[in-house]
């Protein structure tokens, strides 16, 4: 049975009940997050607490999510997860209950934070070893996707437009250039150097995105944050997206197209090694 946090209370999922005069089932007024947990320690927690706030200052949702880091640890122990190789912890804050009006409610109400825990199941070694395809979406989302708001039908459109191609992952273009996924940011490798969009309003800023950096730095290869036209995108040895659900995922395909050789190559393998290797620290 799982066990939920809704508004204070740890409750068995099936308990948790939300009114319908929620702004973020009536608006998708809100935000979330979601971090991971190593056997039991959250992945730089500090960079999404950081993300939080930022989130909820930008909608002026006056919520302090520091207090959330117990409630993370505690949902694990709640649902035994303390020792799963992956866990994630979802949270997901709205500006709360009120009467359905565009503005803000005059009177101010209570944000309501519900999370949930639950396992990652990575896939194993050999699925990963084949890579995965992926095809590119007409980047049709708002102005501000750097915010983590639970505004998320272009991104399920985008990925429902990669299951229904037969593929896994979808890439937003953009103006001519290649962006990030629907759900993870988005790599390409040309020789030992490795290239992703800069963080600006059009992406995300991932947090395995930004653990990527360290791991790339430390195992020499160049870091460069610009912009990539889709014909370059074309012309990479190798790709990959990442993020906190898909750690460091090969994209060996897009559009039909093999990417370099087709296979996997070694810098995401270095990479995804790199990356394992950090998160599974405990720091
Ligand atoms: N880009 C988008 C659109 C996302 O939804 C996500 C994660 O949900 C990411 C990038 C990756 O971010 P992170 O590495 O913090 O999970």
């Amino acid at each position: 049975m799982s066990i939920v946090y809704l508004n204070g209370e740890y409750v068995p999922k099936e308990e948790a009940v939300i009114s319908v005069d929620d702004r973020g089932f009536l608006f998708g007024d809100g935000i979330y997050e979601v971090t991971a947990a190593y056997r039991g320690s959250l992945f730089r927690w500090d960079l999404h607490l950081a993300r939080m706030n930022r989130g909820l200052s930008a909608l002026r949702i006056d919520f302090d999510p520091t207090e959330l880091e117990e409630v993370h640890l505690q949902l694990l122990k709640e649902n035994s997860l303390q020792e799963a190789p992956v866990a994630f912890v979802y949270t997901h804050i709205t500006r709360g209950v009120a009467p359905r009006t565009h503005q803000f409610p005059s009177d101010p109400v209570a944000p309501t934070v519900y999370m949930f825990a639950g396992e990652y199941s990575r896939p194993p070694r050999n699925r990963w070893e084949e890579g995965y395809k992926a095809v590119t979406v007409h980047d049709q989302r708002w102005a501000r996707v750097d915010l983590k708001t639970i505004q998320l039908l272009p991104n399920v459109l985008g990925k429902q437009a990669a299951i229904d191609a037969g593929v896994d992952e979808c890439i937003y273009v953009k103006d001519g250039m290649a962006i990030e996924g629907a759900l993870n940011n988005f790599f390409t490798v040309f020789g030992n150097t490795v290239v992703t969009h800069p963080t600006s309003n059009q992406i995300l800023p991932g947090i395995t995105r930004e653990a990527l950096f360290g791991v790339a730095e430390k195992l020499g290869y160049e870091v460069e944050v610009r912009a990539i036209t889709i014909e370059e995108m074309f012309q990479a040895d190798e790709a990959f997206h990442t993020g906190t659900l898909t750690e460091v995922k090969p994209c060996v395909e897009i559009d039909g197209r093999p990417v370099g050789t087709g296979k996997v190559g070694p810098v995401t393998r270095a990479l995804f090694d790199g990356f394992l290797e950090v998160a599974g620290r405990k720091d």
